[in-house]
């Protein structure tokens, strides 16, 4: 399975050359400042899968954890390709809607903050706030995922 993705102006293209491990949507107030939208998606894969074309420039942005995130850049037109998180060694959280054929979210997180005026049709996937990874994840990613760790 390979998915491709690029960013507005095309002098930024990737690859990911294994399944993704998990799509969620976050509603939270950082993302949308960082989105200047209503939330982002973001597809977890291993930096390992990750195959990048053209320059980018990043930046260290803060989270809840205090642990601090950093984001990339297309560094012609600016679009926000993936970050990593410095909590989350082996992985990297692709923006979704980059991704030629943009995935559905399995959750979404931070509806507390959500937009009034959106309505998420499947409350079975909705979380308050962030979700407990052992019960939300498909058991195939968990696996791959400890593998990874493990290694
Ligand atoms: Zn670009
Ligand atoms: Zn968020």
């Amino acid at each position: 399975m390979i998915l491709i993705g690029k960013c507005a102006c095309g002098s930024v293209n990737y690859k990911i050359k294994d399944k993704p491990l998990f799509t969620q949507a976050c509603h939270c107030n950082n993302c949308k400042i960082s989105t200047g939208s209503s939330f982002v998606i973001h597809t977890m894969i291993f930096e390992d899968d990750f195959e990048l074309n053209g320059n980018v420039e990043s930046t260290l942005l803060p989270t809840g954890s205090g642990k601090g995130y950093r984001a990339y850049f297309c560094n012609n037109c600016g679009v926000y390709l993936y970050c990593k998180y410095n909590i989350a060694k082996s992985r990297i959280a692709i923006r979704t809607a980059t991704l030629d054929k943009p995935l559905t979210p399995q959750a979404h997180i931070f509806v507390k903050d959500k937009d009034p005026w959106i309505e998420i049709i499947n409350k079975d996937i909705c979380h308050e706030a962030m979700y407990d990874r052992e019960t939300t994840w498909p058991k195939e990613s968990l696996r791959r995922l400890s593998e990874k760790e493990n290694n």
